[in-house]
């Protein structure tokens, strides 16, 4: 019988943990242990009764994590790789968490500084960077999906105002939400509004019935001549580029959230499999719970070493939206299969809330599918490599 070997550290085979600087290792460090006290304690509990946590707003704000990766504004202005170092521990903690904090600064406050006014920026940034305000954005329609082009939410001008009239659906935050942006049709193109919370003919109701990412907010907004200034449109911006940017923005942070809940059930499956004794020993010495861990760890640290590479392409500045594809896919896909085959090493206890496998598995099917999904992600890639679009 062959000696047990000198255990390599199971959660950084790839030693990339070197490869960090002082500063993205201190954030890394702080939002994991915001995570500990912060979400474990409670998330099984937010997770079973659907409640997103709204307290934990100004809390968040206070971490430093919203718009973390815009500069001014009271925004922290970190690196890429800080910025996915946050997103992996929230994520690792519940992908509602992560979810918020994407949209918030992805989808919510980055359309602002980068299409806004300089009104616009100082009267929403800040607020929203703190956690005083929380912002939400609508694209997606009841009937429209992964083709945005084809939105029948529409906005006309009036005199010096713009009435808005459509529907929004899976509005992440749209229930709770300060400021909403919504992307509309206009004789210039689709162009992105601001839309604050009490504005006349805007509504939202939460989705109900949702099995996946039960500890986020889904809504459905409804805009019924929604009647705007002219200093609420966002002035830098008109076609679908607007919300594209957005959203590739918020791509990047799933890269690396992903692959945070899918450590959680790759550690959980680990150390649950050496505590399992079936056939007088314990599960974790069966080869065939060993190929699976040994699958989960491949997966794990080529997932990071992918995050890790396109981080660092977004700090010097030539990531492009094929190469966040590529990465979106490969998390997101990833993740969801070690959380699958996590789930099976945990027996019957893995189908219960006591372990955080089921759920986070459940939360990466609309993490899948969310910004993208893999199919429209497999397309991008495919007309990346063959110069040819299969999307129509
Ligand atoms: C929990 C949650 C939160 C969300 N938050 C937000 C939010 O904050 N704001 C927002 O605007 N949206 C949000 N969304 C919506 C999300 O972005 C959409 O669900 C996603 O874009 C897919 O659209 P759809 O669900 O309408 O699917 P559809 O577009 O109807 O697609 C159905 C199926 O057809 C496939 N398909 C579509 N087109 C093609 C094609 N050309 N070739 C091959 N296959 C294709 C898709 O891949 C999918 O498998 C959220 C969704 C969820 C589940």
């Amino acid at each position: 019988m062959p000696e047990a070997t000198e255990k390599m550290d199971p959660a950084d085979l790839t030693a990339l943990g070197a490869a960090l600087s002082a500063d993205e290792i201190l954030v890394q460090r702080t939002v994991r242990a915001f995570v500990d006290e912060r979400v474990l304690p409670s998330i099984e509990s937010w997770f079973e009764n659907g409640i997103f946590p709204r307290e934990l707003v100004a809390e968040l704000g206070r971490l430093g994590v919203l718009g973390m990766h815009l500069q001014g504004y009271g925004c922290a202005g970190a690196g890429a790789v800080s910025y996915g170092l946050a997103c992996l521990e929230l994520e690792a903690g519940d992908s509602g968490f992560r979810s918020f904090v994407s949209v918030q600064g992805s989808l919510a406050m980055f359309p602002i500084w980068k299409y806004g006014s300089e009104e616009q920026k100082r009267r929403f940034l800040p607020p929203m960077a703190a956690g005083d305000m929380v912002g939400c954005f609508g694209l997606t329609e009841p009937d429209v999906g992964s083709d945005p082009a084809s939105m029948r939410s529409r906005a006309r001008r009036e005199g010096r105002d713009w009435v808005l009239d459509g529907r929004k659906r899976w509005v992440t935050n749209g229930s709770i939400a300060d400021v909403a942006v919504i992307w509309a049709q206009t004789e210039e193109g689709i162009r992105g509004f601001l839309v604050p919370r009490g504005t006349r003919g805007f509504s939202a109701a939460e989705i109900r019935g949702k099995l996946s990412l039960r500890a986020s907010v889904s809504s459905e907004v409804t805009l019924d001549s929604c009647r705007l200034p002219d200093e609420n449109v966002l002035p830098g911006v008109a076609g679908l580029r607007g919300p594209l940017s957005c959203l590739n923005e918020a791509r990047y942070g799933i890269v690396w959230g992903a692959l945070g809940a899918a450590r959680a059930c790759y550690e959980t499956a680990l150390s649950y499999a050496l505590k399992r004794e079936q056939f007088g020993k314990p599960v974790a010495s069966f080869q065939l719970t060993q190929a699976k861990l040994a699958d989960m760890a491949v997966e794990l640290e080529k997932g990071l070493l992918l995050a890790y590479h396109l981080g660092r392409l977004k700090e010097a500045g030539t990531l492009t939206p094929d190469q966040v594809s590529l990465g979106k896919l490969n998390s997101t896909r990833e993740a969801l299969d070690i959380a699958r085959s996590a789930r099976t090493i945990l027996g019957a206890n893995g189908v219960t809330l006591d372990y955080p496998v089921i759920r986070h598995a459940a939360n990466l099917e609309s993490v899948l599918t969310y910004e993208g999904t893999a199919e429209v992600h497999q397309l991008t890639i495919g007309r990346a490599l063959t110069g040819l679009s299969a999307f129509n």
